[in-house]
């Protein structure tokens, strides 16, 4: 019997690792198995995703859906889990930039295999991940703080809405009257039939319910699917860069850095191994936040700073250098 896959999507910062952990905590007694795949070179969500049971699989260092070998992780990773794991249900966080009927028609179309041994070798073992599951349905998590902006200014963005038949409101109780208004409406533009949902914070296990429930992949057939044809994805600027250092950095200075970048900085996080506290640092910007907390002790694992930022033409060598200006002796 096929493993029912559901691809969880949505912009950077929108909030889908939250809903996953939501979703993994709740006591739905389901074994539900995580593919999370990252831009960044080091998979920061897979060290936030709280598994109890289950597995969770990292596909780091690029996208799904576009870029190659990473396509190809996919799929040995969804045979490789489901043997492994025996879920119940398989789903894909995708990076913030995906488009999930991209990763759809890779997963369902039969293509014509190739002279060519590696076509060839691909070809099968996409056949072999198809062999396994059945794709359940694309949820599209929207900010409704700061989403309505990133589903103007970014195809991508308005891809995934396009390709969901489900979108999930995240951030209402931070979100203003005005920004839910314009949000909706954004929607009610590009995905009028995707259906609309949010869950309070003790409404988990309806949560639950509600993403690992298979639905129809509607606008995948239709429109989303003539919108990947046009598959100008990555044609624009965004750059993943990865800072790691052993170093103690003064985290006021971290947080500095990032503000530093304004706009063109689109998503930020990790951890930061910060000078003079014995507390883990995690470091975000999301949306239209940035923040720096103070998360459990270190204890005996080993500090280090882990930092993923996503933004337009960002400079490596100078956040690099930016942020190795951080440091402190202890
Ligand atoms: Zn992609």
């Amino acid at each position: 019997m096929r493993v029912p896959f559901t691809i969880l999507t949505g912009w950077l910062g929108a909030g889908k690792t939250t809903a996953l952990n939501r979703l993994l905590a709740a006591p739905h007694g389901r074994r539900v198995a995580v593919l999370v795949n990252e831009l960044g070179r080091i998979s920061i969500d897979t060290q936030l995703i709280t598994s109890t049971g289950g597995d969770v699989l990292e596909l780091a260092g690029g996208c799904v859906c576009c870029k190659v070998d990473i396509k190809n992780d996919l799929w040995e990773g969804i045979a490789d889990i489901v043997e492994r794991a025996r879920p119940d249900h398989v789903v894909l966080e995708t990076t913030g930039i995906a488009e999930p009927a991209a990763i759809l028609d890779s997963l369902v179309e039969t293509r014509k295999v190739d002279d060519d041994a590696i076509v060839a070798k691909r070809a099968k073992e996409q056949a072999a991940a198809r062999e396994r599951i059945q794709p359940a349905g694309v949820i599209c998590v929207v900010d409704a703080e700061s989403g309505a902006g990133a589903l103007d200014a970014r195809e991508e963005a308005a891809a995934q809405a396009i390709a969901a038949d489900r979108v999930l409101i995240s951030k209402l109780d931070v979100a203003t009257a005005d920004a839910v208004r314009t949000t909706h409406a954004r929607l009610d533009s590009l995905a009028p039939e995707a259906e609309r949902a949010a869950f309070p914070a003790d409404a988990g296990l309806a949560l639950t319910s509600w993403l690992l429930e298979p639905r129809k992949l509607r606008a995948w057939t239709s429109r989303a699917h003539e919108h990947a044809g046009e598959h100008h994805h990555h044609g624009g600027q965004l750059v993943a860069v990865t800072f790691a250092d052993d170093a103690p950095l003064v985290g006021e200075r971290v947080l500095a850095v990032i503000d530093s970048l304004g706009e063109r900085l689109v998503r930020a996080k990790g951890f930061v191994h910060l000078a003079g506290d014995d507390r883990r640092g995690f470091v975000e910007r999301a949306g239209i936040r940035t923040s720096l907390e103070h998360r459990d002790p270190w204890g005996d694992a080993h500090r280090r700073s882990e930092i993923v930022l996503i933004g337009d033409d960002l400079d490596e060598a100078a956040l690099r250098r930016a942020l190795w200006a951080c440091r402190a002796a202890k």
